[in-house]
């Protein structure tokens, strides 16, 4: 894919279909949703609240993109049959915060959902969405999203912190996987 020899090595040309975004094309974006998200958030400090394990990578390049004080907390889901829940909590106590979720993709919308209710009942200040990725053709359960980096068709992305069976995280930039790859994958995400 011409991306330079270290991640070369770390792409499958038999399951990656194309570039969706360049890393210029990302880091672009994030520059300007950090000036819009410090310019909405002018005099208040913020607590950025990412769910992992996805969301490392673009939530280090937002974050230093931001020029307000934050703090900066993580929390971890699991989907199950029976639904979403926490498996690693986050440390900070929210209350009385301006919090802002940080998400890499929005999907179905079934797990910003989730952490949206369960972060309101702990009473911030505020509480908005930013994702770096909205499949918005995919909602299921309807979510307020404040700040969209890229509006993406349903395919299934790889980079930045998206994964395909813990693979491609550590790409700079975004791409699709095959068909016959992410049509296996979908069901179990
Ligand atoms: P939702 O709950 O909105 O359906 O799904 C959100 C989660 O599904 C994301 O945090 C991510 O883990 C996974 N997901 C959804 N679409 C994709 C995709 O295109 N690529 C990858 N790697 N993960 C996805
Ligand atoms: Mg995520
Ligand atoms: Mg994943």
């Amino acid at each position: 894919f011409g991306y330079g020899s270290v991640h070369i090595t770390s792409l499958r040309p038999d399951q990656i279909e194309r570039v969706l975004l360049s890393a210029a094309e990302i880091q672009g974006r994030v520059a300007e949703l950090g000036q819009q998200i410090s310019a909405d958030y002018a005099g208040e400090s913020i607590l950025l609240v990412g769910v992992l394990k996805g969301i490392t990578f673009f939530l280090a390049d937002l974050s230093r993109a931001i020029t307000r004080p934050l703090a900066i907390d993580y929390l971890q889901l699991a989907h199950t049959g029976e639904g979403v829940h926490i498996t690693k909590d986050l440390d900070l106590d929210v209350r009385g915060q301006h919090v802002l979720l940080v998400e890499d993709i929005v999907n179905t919308g079934v797990s910003v959902d989730f952490v949206l209710r369960t972060l309101r009942e702990r009473e911030p200040a505020s509480l908005r969405v930013c994702t770096l990725l909205d499949k918005a053709e995919r909602r299921l359960v309807p979510v307020p999203v404040d700040y969209v980096g890229f509006t993406i068709p349903n395919e299934f992305v790889v980079g930045y912190g998206l994964d395909y069976r813990e693979l491609y995280r550590n790409l700079p930039f975004l791409c699709v996987l095959k068909r016959e790859v992410y049509e296996e994958a979908l069901p179990g995400e």
